[in-house]
């Protein structure tokens, strides 16, 4: 019997904390961090009689956003009730929207690393609020279960992802460009630890060839890239094997677990009629005028798409240089100060997608450098007028990164800079000769190769310090003498 091959089918659903102060329908900081219960008000906390007033900085947000993704902004969308009961839900129904979301119908260009670029659709992405925070255990609870309602009533935007990926590389990827797009926006810190940027996973998989869905699994709030890929692998692998031995896949929500490397069953999937949506009377439809749409879209934004295409275009970077900078606002920005200072893109690249990107670090929307800009612009200077070599460049790096000192303080510390020489260069490399007496008969016989390691031993000699245009003249002269 032929075996039959499986597709994967995978559509995400993220859940993006909008950045405003307050919360989106009372005047509570949004603001993580703080003591337990301290962030709340009659509204967030649903006591009888509070009634929500829409925070209009989340519907920017919001629909600079969805402008972002390419959506169609609703210039009268709803807000619905969501019912279902939890302790970190208070009014016992969560203020969302439904049938008439904010934003529809846009698409996310994702680069794949293996250079192609694939278009994800984007249904919808509408506002809703977050609940609060169940804490289970612990010190503190002394074995009761605890409620923190800082967070409820947090302005989120839900972005429902068409089921157009195909693997979990590409999930993940989706997820990253996603993430990226939302914070060169400025619109989502993109700190998943935080939970500021959180997914859920529908997978399904159908015979290769087939147009018709198969049965999804979601899989619920997952909070790292890493998490995705694994969760969607072994959910992948788990439904295929279920169904090539003939059983089917049921409908039920499941969460991962990173420790057993496993997708845990939680319940059985809930359906939209679950939560008796209906159209929430505390709130009027919301409308969004054209010269509003337009004052978000007229505010300066650059996408981490059109800066990849400038970068290529205009710069001259590869296509992966120009994805590793747009990962993180901060690292871009570093990007093209250092290279506007230096008149040099390339080589500006070349050091930030590698040496600086190593030290670099972010927590959501702030960012660590590991060099400062004025560091790294003394060392290209060091570089161009013959001072440094690319291999003293990378030693002087190394002892910058992390202090205050200037490129010129570790180069006189270490007696760091190129030799030009002629005469003590030709003193090294006559050294050089005279001790391997063999590798030049065969070089002077035919084996040019051996170039490489003639100039490789003056380098060790000279502790890399050697000016190579200087070298490969010196050692040429000398060895075709
Ligand atoms: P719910 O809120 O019940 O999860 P939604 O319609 O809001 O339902 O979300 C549907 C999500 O599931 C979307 O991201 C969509 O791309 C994805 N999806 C729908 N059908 C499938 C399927 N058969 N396989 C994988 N993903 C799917
Ligand atoms: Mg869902
Ligand atoms: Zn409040």
């Amino acid at each position: 019997m032929a075996t039959i091959e499986y597709e994967p089918v995978i559509g995400l659903e993220v859940h993006a904390q909008l950045r405003t102060r307050t919360k989106v329908f009372c005047r509570c900081p949004a603001a993580f961090g703080a003591p337990p219960n301290t962030h709340v008000c009659p509204t967030c906390l649903g006591l009888p009689g509070a009634l929500p007033a829409l925070n209009r900085e989340a519907v920017a947000m919001a629909v600079r956003a969805g402008l972002a993704l390419g959506c169609t902004i609703r210039r009268v969308s709803r807000f619905a009730r969501k019912n279902y009961f939890y302790p970190d839900l208070p009014k016992g129904y969560q203020i969302s929207q439904f049938d008439e979301p904010l934003c529809e119908d846009g698409s996310l260009d994702v680069p794949m690393p293996d250079g192609t670029t694939r278009t994800v659709g984007i249904e919808r992405a509408h506002m809703e609020e977050d609940a609060g925070k169940n804490i289970h255990g612990g010190v503190a609870s002394q074995g009761l279960s605890l409620v923190d309602l800082n967070r409820a009533g947090v302005p989120l935007l839900e972005i429902v992802g068409r089921p157009d990926i195909r693997s979990a590389v590409e999930a993940a990827e989706y997820l990253r460009q996603l993430r990226a797009a939302l914070m060169f926006v400025g619109v989502n810190d993109g700190n998943l630890e935080a939970g500021s940027f959180r997914c859920d996973a529908n997978v399904s998989v159908r015979p290769r060839g087939s147009s018709a869905f198969g049965t999804r699994v979601e899989i619920k709030n997952i909070n790292s890239f890493r998490f995705v890929q694994r969760a969607i692998e072994w959910e992948v692998a788990h439904q295929v094997a279920t169904v090539s031995a003939g059983g089917r896949v049921a409908q039920v929500t499941k969460t991962w677990d990173d420790v057993e490397g496993r997708c845990n069953v939680l319940r059985k999937k809930e359906g939209s009629d679950d939560y008796r949506y209906f159209a929430e009377p505390d709130l009027p439809p919301l409308t969004v005028s054209d010269a509003f749409v337009d004052a978000v879209r007229a505010a300066p934004q650059s996408l981490p798409a059109a800066r990849r295409a400038r970068y290529t275009r205009d710069l001259g970077l590869s296509d992966n240089d120009a994805k590793v900078l747009t990962e993180h606002p901060a690292l871009a920005g570093f990007f093209e100060a250092l290279a506007d200072r230096t008149g040099d893109p390339k080589r500006a690249a070349n050091w930030v997608c590698n040496a600086v990107k190593t030290g670099f670090a972010s927590d959501g929307l702030d960012a660590t450098f590991p060099v400062t800009l004025e560091q790294m612009a003394g060392l290209f200077a060091r570089m161009d007028d013959g001072t440094l070599s690319g291999k003293l460049a990378k030693d002087v790096y190394a002892q910058l990164a992390g202090t205050g000192d200037t490129v010129d303080a570790v180069i006189a510390r270490n007696g760091w800079r190129v030799v030009t020489d002629a005469s003590a260069i030709e003193a090294e490399c006559r050294a050089v000769l005279d001790a391997n007496p063999r590798q030049v008969a065969a070089y002077r016989g035919g084996k040019r190769a051996l170039l490489g390691f003639f100039k490789g031993e003056v380098m060790k000699r000279t502790g890399g310090r050697a000016d190579p245009k200087v070298l490969d003249a010196v050692i040429a002269a000398l060895l075709d003498a």
